[in-house]
């Protein structure tokens, strides 16, 4: 199943302080996705309603204010024309906006908006109070996060560049008090989301535990992992391979593994890159043997008809990588010979545009000296595996983004070459003089 379908939504719903918008900032990002902060919709009527003196206590007054109002949240806040994103932090606004936010005439307005904005963005991550609860109870993933009160209070005077004061912790826990006491979606913590304390984990920790819940971890047979511990062994003893950069692949969520292609051995040797389980392609006719065939599923392998042109690959590999995991893919294309990489075969820079999936360059120095083309045996030399830093995409055109303009596809395979040729540099010079052991 695709995890990531066109109006895919993240609903992440919390205290004031709980590092929601980092999170949501951070994953947004992350996953291609566009970020709503939909506390900053009922500050900026907060704001509104104050300059126009509207009487905070009448709902249908407020209601019939936001009808009228033409505001924008997307990263800066836009009120009629006017950027607002300092004004709707103020503390006029920030002791007030509970109150707005109470009535449920004003609350039914900025769903409205809210669910508009997901049908014309192609879903989001969503932050708010009540994401799970009333605006998107059909979210993919629903979390919610908290912190101690004290580390929420420190956040928010943070954020507004203040000192953190009696008073400041006050302000946090009366308009929590104020949120979750009201009668209209209070602030609860929803059946179906995963609670996560934000107190003592930093935010890329945050952002990793919430792509677990999008990407659960893979469950492969005990055949595969044995063969996984056997192809690691092998490479040991026979080529005595050793890895640098082996964390640059991320623990969770789509990657193209790119490495060099010089050798019929580097398949194997770029297994030892990452201990996550690996997909890859192979052609169709080895599925004729049903043995074989068997065999190679059970090894991670998918068919695809001829070469990678091949609309099915495509739409098999794309699915590999919505569903968050690790693909092999040569962007070399055949294997060649030397240390020069050429022009590459743009289906990875394709993929990872489409996706979202970061790439990972791995250069493999010494592969073609131990089986290069047209060998029939391979030979014990050293080999050293180079693995790169990831290369994420700019930008992701799924869904309704979905036209994907050719320069975007050059300029990423572009990077792409320039980072594999580094990087197969890099295991070249590490092969011919090894890191001391204290990695200088
Ligand atoms: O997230 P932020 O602290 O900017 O939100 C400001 C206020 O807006 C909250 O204290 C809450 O009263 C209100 N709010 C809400 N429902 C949301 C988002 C925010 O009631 N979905």
């Amino acid at each position: 199943m695709s995890t990531m379908g066109p109006d895919m939504v993240i609903a992440i719903d919390g205290p004031s302080g709980a590092g929601k918008s980092t999170i949501a900032r951070a994953l947004a990002e992350q996953l291609g996705l566009d970020w709503l902060d939909t506390g900053a919709m009922y500050r900026v009527v907060t704001l509104a309603a104050l300059r126009e003196n509207i009487d905070l206590d009448d709902g249908d007054k407020l209601a019939e204010l936001v009808k009228t109002l033409v505001f924008e949240v997307d990263g800066s806040v836009v009120l009629n024309g006017e950027d607002v994103s300092t004004q709707i932090r103020s503390s006029q606004v920030d002791e007030t906006v509970s109150i707005v936010a109470a009535h449920p005439q004003v609350r039914r307005e900025l769903v409205e908006r809210q669910r508009q904005w997901i049908k014309a963005h192609g879903g989001g991550v969503v932050e708010g109070r009540d994401i799970a609860t009333v605006v998107f109870p059909e979210a993919r993933v629903k979390v919610y996060l908290t912190a101690a009160e004290e580390t929420r209070a420190h956040r928010r005077a943070q954020e507004d560049g203040v000192t953190v004061s009696e008073e400041a912790l006050e302000r946090v826990a009366r308009r929590d008090r104020l949120d979750s006491g009201r009668k209209a979606s209070p602030l609860v913590v929803p059946r179906d989301s995963t609670v996560i304390d934000t107190t003592s984990l930093t935010p890329p920790e945050v952002v990793t535990e919430i792509l677990k819940i999008l990407w659960p971890p893979e469950r492969r047979s005990l055949f595969y992992r044995g063969c996984r511990v056997a192809a690691r062994l092998l490479s040991k003893l026979l080529w005595r391979v050793q890895i640098e950069g082996s964390d640059n692949v991320p623990e969770v969520g789509p990657v193209i593994l790119a490495p060099i292609h010089r050798s019929n051995l580097d398949f194997l040797l770029v297994s030892n890159a990452t201990r996550r389980h690996l997909w890859y392609m192979a052609k169709d006719s080895l599925w004729k043997s049903r043995a074989l065939g068997r065999l190679l599923d059970s090894l991670g392998a998918f068919p695809v008809k001829r070469g990678f042109a091949d609309r099915d690959a495509f739409d098999l590999s794309r699915r590999v990588l919505e569903e968050g995991k690790v693909l092999i893919l040569f962007p070399e294309g055949t294997r060649r010979s030397g240390s020069r990489v050429d022009e590459l075969q743009e289906g990875a820079a394709y993929l990872a545009l489409k996706t979202g999936a970061c790439i990972v360059p791995v250069g493999i120095a010494g592969s073609e000296e131990a089986m290069p083309k047209g060998a029939h045996w391979f030979k014990l030399t050293k080999v050293y595996l180079y693995v790169a830093p990831p290369i994420h995409p700019q930008q992701v055109f799924r869904g309704r983004r979905g036209h994907l303009p050719r320069s975007a596809v050059s300029a990423l395979n572009e990077n792409l070459r320039v980072a594999l040729q580094h990087s197969f540099e890099m295991a070249k010079s590490r092969l011919a003089s090894p890191l001391s052991p204290d990695g200088s």
